[in-house]
């Protein structure tokens, strides 16, 4: 299972992470980014790589071209629905 917390201290707010995350894991509350549908999770670590602040940390994932794949799936469904 996926554990996912975010260093509301580092978080800055920019909101990169809700905008990049294909599973719509996180939202912004009073500035700071939370996880509020981390079952959605799929591991592929792209928020992780564009947080400007390494405020976010994963546990339990284990990356596989897979998941790059699925991310890309994703994306394609989102921008159709
Ligand atoms: S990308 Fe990082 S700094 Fe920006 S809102 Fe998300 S957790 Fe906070
Ligand atoms: S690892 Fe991927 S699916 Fe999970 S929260 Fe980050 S961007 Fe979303």
């Amino acid at each position: 299972m996926i554990e996912i917390s975010v260093d509301a201290a580092a978080c800055n707010g920019c909101g990169l992470c809700v905008k990049d995350c294909p599973m719509r894991v996180y939202e912004l509350k009073d500035g700071v980014s939370v996880p509020v549908r981390p079952e959605n999770c799929m591991g592929c670590l792209s928020c992780h790589e564009i947080c400007p602040a390494q405020a976010l940390e994963h546990r339990g994932v284990y990356p596989s071209k897979r998941h790059y794949i699925d991310i890309r799936v994703c994306e394609m469904i989102n921008r159709v629905l």
